[in-house]
């Protein structure tokens, strides 16, 4: 009998998950692999569409190069989870499963922030990023403001680079001179877990002139598009971007496998408190940042365990919540930070400089999933 698994969400985790599965049981395997979209864009794309490096088009890979042995891709929004009967419901079908795995990532609240969609900005949506686009030319003068509406937030070094990338650009158009740029985050340092990381960051926040506002978050946005902060600071702003509020899809809040708004899992196995039912990446709270790095890590352990599960054996793969995050530094270079949440007593990183064969590195990073997980 071949092992019915459904898995939700074909981003960072669920495709790693889903190719491993393919890789180590394929003949023996129905998977089930559902996303409502058409296509996977890594998160730092957003980056380069918002500053017009790349194309829209160019950063996304479509699901239907998926040929895998084993694994169906449906795209199909789901509309419901039961963890007690391992069904599944979209807009299209009802699926039953013998291993589900939610790895549907986290969405964002705008009207957590008022006045953020209104007389904000933001690029951590793709239509956001898009948008801005065409918001950032129009910009020549005045305070721009990359700000943390509440956390956590994915990518936690994801503001520092916009920050970075956004002096560039306005260097690049001549106008940096008749902008400022301040940064606001939730955090005492730029990467908490990595002291010289957020060093070598806020070395490079000063020599750029970019004023950096730790310890803060941004609550509300007017009409005049000032800024008031968590502790009722109030920061004149010509242009915006946001980092919106991060939640759980409301399927996944519906499902009754939340606490406190996000999946609790075993960090052995990334199992749910509901038997066979698997969650991984953003949409869980197992302790590591929202980034693809982790999601990705949790993928391994969670298929690792699947596999025993299924052969009879019991998987002793430990998760340690480690992984590397490229940092754009601007000027053509890209930092790394490589940081291990669960090994030791408290998280740490260690921080590579920022050059340009880093940013090779990346690239690489991107081009190697895409080869493993689109055969590409
Ligand atoms: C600006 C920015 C820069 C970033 N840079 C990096 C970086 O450099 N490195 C890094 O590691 N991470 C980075 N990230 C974070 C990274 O993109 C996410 O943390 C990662 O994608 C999480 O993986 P995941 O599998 O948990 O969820 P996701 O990759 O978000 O996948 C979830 C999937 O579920 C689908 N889905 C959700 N709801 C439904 C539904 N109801 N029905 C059907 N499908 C649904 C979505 O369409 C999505 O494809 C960045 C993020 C941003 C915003």
């Amino acid at each position: 009998m071949k092992l019915r698994v459904v898995v939700l969400g074909a981003g960072f985790g669920g495709l790693e998950l889903s190719t491993i599965l393919s890789d180590a049981i394929g003949g023996r395997l129905d998977l089930t692999l559902i996303d409502q979209n058409d296509s996977f864009f890594f998160g730092f794309s957003k980056l380069d569409v918002m500053f017009g490096h790349k194309q829209s088009d160019a950063v996304k890979i479509a699901y239907s190069s998926i040929k895998k042995p084993g694994v169906t891709f449906r795209k199909e929004t789901i509309t419901a989870i039961d963890p007690v009967t391992k069904t599944v419901t979209t807009k299209k079908a009802t699926y039953q499963a013998d291993v589900l795995v939610v790895a549907l990532g986290a969405n964002y609240d705008f009207n957590a922030t008022p006045g953020l969609s209104e007389w904000g900005n933001e690029y951590y949506s793709f239509s956001g990023a898009e948008k801005l686009r065409s918001i950032l030319p129009q910009f020549t003068k005045g305070h721009a403001v990359v700000g943390v509406c509440n956390a956590p937030f994915k990518c936690p070094p994801a503001p520092s680079e916009a920050a970075l990338m956004l002096h560039d650009y306005l260097v690049s158009r001549g106008i940096r001179d008749a902008c400022t740029i301040s940064l606001v985050i939730p955090f005492g340092l730029p990467i908490p877990p990595s002291p010289d990381s957020s060093k070598a960051l806020l070395k490079a926040f000063e020599e750029r002139n970019i004023r950096f506002i730790p310890q803060r978050k941004v609550n509300a946005v007017d009409e005049n598009k000032k800024l008031i902060l968590d502790d009722g600071t109030e920061l004149p702003c010509d242009l915006f971007l946001g980092i919106p509020k991060h939640v759980a899809p409301d399927v996944v809040l519906q499902s009754g496998l939340t606490e406190n708004g996000w999946i609790p899992v075993d960090r052995a196995n990334l199992l749910t408190k509901f038997s066979n039912v698997y969650a991984i990446g953003d949409v869980t709270s197992v302790g590591t940042p929202k980034a693809g790095v982790f999601a990705e890590g949790a993928a391994k352990i969670a298929a690792a365990s699947i596999i025993a599960t299924f052969n009879g054996n019991e998987n002793d793969m430990p998760y340690n919540g480690a992984g590397s995050c490229y940092i754009e530094f601007g000027k053509g270079t890209v930092a790394r930070v490589d940081v291990d949440f669960f090994s030791g007593p408290k998280p740490f990183g260690i921080h590579h400089e920022a050059s340009e064969a880093l940013v090779i590195d990346k690239a690489y990073f991107g081009s190697s999933r895409k080869t493993r997980w689109f055969g590409k």
